[in-house]
């Protein structure tokens, strides 16, 4: 209950939301049960669920295993949310959008404007948006708008405490939800995980206790490391990238070098020892994802790496 108090009162300030209390929160082992657990709790087999793409990995099988449909829309060229295209896609059978902003793999912040174009569309409709909040504390401008502050009608926050804490080993997460999924999911968890472990809880409460959410070094750490990442760039003109707006990834475009990611990010591996994933994983052929969320020790020369791998580059 405590852990829940802190995080309801911490939610409500965040987003402007005064409905949360903490009988709207569930606290579940990572934020990865939480969207598990929301999913399972509202969709029936054959439902469909929308995710923007390109998306993280783990929607399309967390929807598939829930006995869900994927729908998948395209985000626009800059990555952000295209509201007609998304409610273009809504049938009678659909049930949830699933969204995330700060966005992996492209560390993307959808803007205002077409978070409340979309949240005014799905008025009446039922569709309720799942909205995976795990990056909403890691953020480097000022113009930032979480979705859940967006005046959505039906509205499942999931988060935790893997990324603005840094306690990924801790599993802990929670959703916020009204009182129908919360009795829902928290049935459905009785009997999958139990609690989420007490210690982890504590951890929990101790970060939201003892430090800004994250601490102010984090933020300045990590814009020191995506700058660097963008200095290293400027000499290969021919990746393309949108700088991040939040999370510490760069979705980097590499069709100008290469007709095949895969092969590319396997020849990038074996040659250099630097590791970036490419983006069939997330339904993006043509990209790579690169996380500059590693000691500067390593970043540093892996970026030589790539630097020198992209212009010693032979292909296309
Ligand atoms: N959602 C997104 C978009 C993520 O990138 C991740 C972790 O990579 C998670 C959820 C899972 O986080 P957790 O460690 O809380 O399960």
């Amino acid at each position: 209950m405590e852990l829940r108090e802190q995080t309801a009162k911490e939610a409500a300030a965040f987003y402007g939301l005064d409905w949360i209390t903490p009988s709207n929160v569930v606290v579940t082992g990572g934020s990865k049960p939480a969207l598990y657990a929301s999913l399972l709790a509202i969709i029936s087999p054959g439902d469909e669920v929308i995710v923007p793409i390109p998306a993280w990995v783990s929607y399309n099988h967390l929807i598939e295993l829930a006995g869900g449909v994927v729908s998948e829309v395209p985000l626009t060229d800059n990555f952000d949310l295209d509201p007609d295209a998304i409610v273009g896609k809504i049938t009678p059978r659909t049930r949830a959008i699933l969204i995330n902003s700060p966005h992996n793999p492209t560390s993307s912040v959808y803007s205002a404007g077409s978070l409340k174009k979309m949240a005014d569309a799905l008025k009446g409709t039922g569709v309720t948006v799942i909205s995976d909040d795990i990056y909403a504390k890691l953020v480097f401008d000022d113009d930032f708008t979480p979705v859940p502050s967006c005046g959505f009608e039906n509205i499942i926050i999931v988060n935790g405490f893997s990324k603005s804490q840094a306690l990924t080993g801790w599993r802990i997460g929670y959703l916020i939800a009204e009182p129908a999924i919360v009795e829902g999911v928290s049935s459905l968890l009785s009997h999958i995980t139990g609690n989420a472990s007490v210690p982890s809880q504590h951890a929990a409460m101790a970060a939201m206790d003892n430090h800004d959410m994250p601490p102010a070094e984090t933020t300045a750490l990590l814009k020191h490391q995506r700058d660097l990442v963008i200095k290293a760039f400027s000499s290969i003109p021919q990746v393309k990238y949108h700088p991040p707006g939040g999370a510490f990834y760069f979705f980097i475009d590499v069709r100008a070098i290469t007709t095949d990611s895969v092969d590319w990010c396997e020849r990038l591996l074996m040659q250099t020892g630097v590791a970036l994933v490419p983006g069939e994983a997330f339904s993006a052929p043509g990209f790579a994802r690169l996380s500059f969320v590693v000691d500067e020790a390593i970043l540093k020369p892996a970026l030589e790496q790539i630097v020198k791998f992209v212009s010693d580059g032979v292909e296309k």
